[in-house]
């Protein structure tokens, strides 16, 4: 008997106290596992599925002859772990894991387990937790409930290297590919209900017509749990806990992977192009729009469930974006694959590129969350160049044209413009124009470059919106001034970075 107890490190040393607490475990309806939990056990290599006989002999030894316990206990569901480190240890449940994870057709480098238990268990533990340190005072002394190996680590720590062995990917606590597996066991309600009696403050009353609790959840139950005297815990909840006639019951197996993000920067050589799809009562008013097209060929390649486009402001349908183009990034959603070399960011843009005219997509590339922030933060103080050409009711002498230079900085307040204010409230924004030129290109026409401040709205500065937008060019002129063409120039905003693609 010594040499077994050699290998192992309980709670305690004294043989004979580990020997009758094993025994009670046992005797109460725990699986071996959960004996070993609750012995202090937290050697991983003992929870090995390949070990088990070994456990299970050792355990076996430990009880003895003593004809009030039952050694067919692997036969009985345990009271303890509900089933989760017995059939949901086993290989044809690992299999069916492996065989989930492989038809789900999710590509990766390494992965995350994560596991949804029934609340049960955290009610269960604690109860039988408060009895062994009643019972075995001195080997569970100084010992809380958060030292005994939770259900959810030896299960991983079974499974885990199994998984991984068959998924050809190390376990890796940031892996970006998840595998969430719920369990779910049909009394949980019913077992918890004591907790909302003593604990009304933790459990709210939902409104519903039957005046229901609040769900429980794995924080709120241990909260309550943490939170009543033991003395009431032990004599609400009565010790040992009821023999389950059920398992658990695992509800899903689910692979996810976190959002990976792909920028870039695009030009728009079509005026009838828009951003994003454009709908008008759920029927398209065209027939793709920039989002699709970069989409449709970032879709193939990740195999997303959601693709969502941002960019750095937007230009209207008839405006041509040119110069370096218009950062843009893409958070795709739980995809099935993430790494991709630079040489597919090269096939994936040649691809986008070959597929139509309308747009031109440089500089693609992957980027982490966290650089997200600069597109957004570059907004406010980027600067935007255009160039329109621009209509005169009146001929604009050479002198007028070339007198627009001279302004700098010049600050305009405009009022939302008509055009928009059916989806963007009626404001007042102060903008910058930095910069003005023109040129004339006939008596009634010229053509008008100017770099203003993020979120100036052009058209109505040329147009003055009837006077919503002050000062406006035809007040300047002195007659009234129209836009006919737009195209960006530029979106002066350093992100993503200048790849030589
Ligand atoms: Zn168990």
């Amino acid at each position: 008997m010594a040499s077994l107890f050699d290998e192992h490190e309980f709670f305690s040393n004294d043989e004979e106290t580990v020997q009758k607490a094993a025994r009670l475990l046992v005797k109460i309806g725990c699986c071996h596992y959960c004996v070993l939990r609750f012995m202090g056990e937290k050697k991983l290599h003992f929870y090995h599925r390949n070990r088990k006989p070994e456990i299970v002999k050792f355990i076996h030894e430990i009880c003895g002859e003593d004809s009030e316990v039952q050694l067919e206990e692997t036969e009985k569901i345990c009271i303890c772990c509900l089933g989760i480190l017995q059939q949901f240890c086993s290989d044809a449940f690992t299999q069916k894991i492996i065989e989930h994870v492989k038809s789900s057709g999710y590509i990766f480098s390494n992965y995350l387990c994560s596991l949804m238990l029934p609340v049960s268990l955290i009610v269960r533990q604690h109860s039988v937790y408060l009895h062994l340190r009643d019972e075995f005072a001195a080997m569970y002394h100084g010992i809380s409930d958060d030292d005994i190996p939770a259900v959810k680590e030896v299960w991983k720590w079974q499974n885990g290297p199994i998984l991984a062995d068959a998924l050809a990917a190390p376990f890796n606590m940031k892996s970006p590919f998840e595998l969430n597996i719920t369990f779910t066991y049909p009394h949980s309600n019913k077992e918890c209900g004591f907790l909302t009696d003593l604990h009304p403050d933790i459990f709210r009353k939902r409104k519903t017509k039957k005046g229901d609790w609040e769900m429980f959840s794995r924080a709120n139950v241990a909260k309550a749990v943490s939170e009543t005297v033991n003395s009431i815990y032990q004599k609400v909840y009565k010790f040992p806990p009821l023999t389950p006639l059920e398992s658990c019951i695992c509800n899903s197996i689910k692979c996810q992977h976190d959002s990976v993000f792909v920028a870039g920067r695009y030009n728009k050589y079509s005026r009838f192009l828009s951003q994003t799809p454009w709908l008008i009562e759920g029927v398209k008013k065209h027939e793709t729009s920039v989002q699709e097209l970069i989409c449709n060929v970032l879709n193939e390649r990740y195999h997303p469930v959601e693709c969502k486009f941002s960019a750095s402001g937007r230009e209207d349908v008839d405006v041509k974006m040119l110069g370096n183009g218009r950062p843009f990034v893409i958070e795709l959603i739980n995809t099935k694959r993430s790494n991709f070399t630079a040489e597919d960011f090269v096939e994936m843009k040649n691809k986008i590129n070959e597929s139509t005219k309308s747009i031109f997509v440089r500089d693609l590339q992957a980027v982490s969350r966290e650089e997200i922030g600069n597109l957004k933060e570059g907004e406010i103080d980027k600067t935007k160049s255009y160039s329109a050409l621009c209509w005169s009711q009146k001929p604009l002498t050479e002198e007028q044209l070339s007198a627009l230079s001279t302004y700098k900085d010049l600050a305009i307040l405009q009022k939302t413009p008509i055009r928009v204010l059916h989806r963007r409230p009626l404001a007042s924004r102060k903008r910058l124009i930095h910069f003005m030129s023109a040129t004339k290109v006939n008596d009634n026409h010229f053509r008008l470059k100017l770099s203003t401040q993020a979120g100036t709205y052009v058209k109505e500065f040329v147009h003055g919106d009837f006077g919503r937008t002050q000062p406006n060019l035809s007040c300047i002129f002195k007659t009234d001034c129209d836009i006919l063409e737009l195209d960006v120039v530029s979106v002066d905003i350093d992100w993503p970075k200048r790849l030589d693609q």
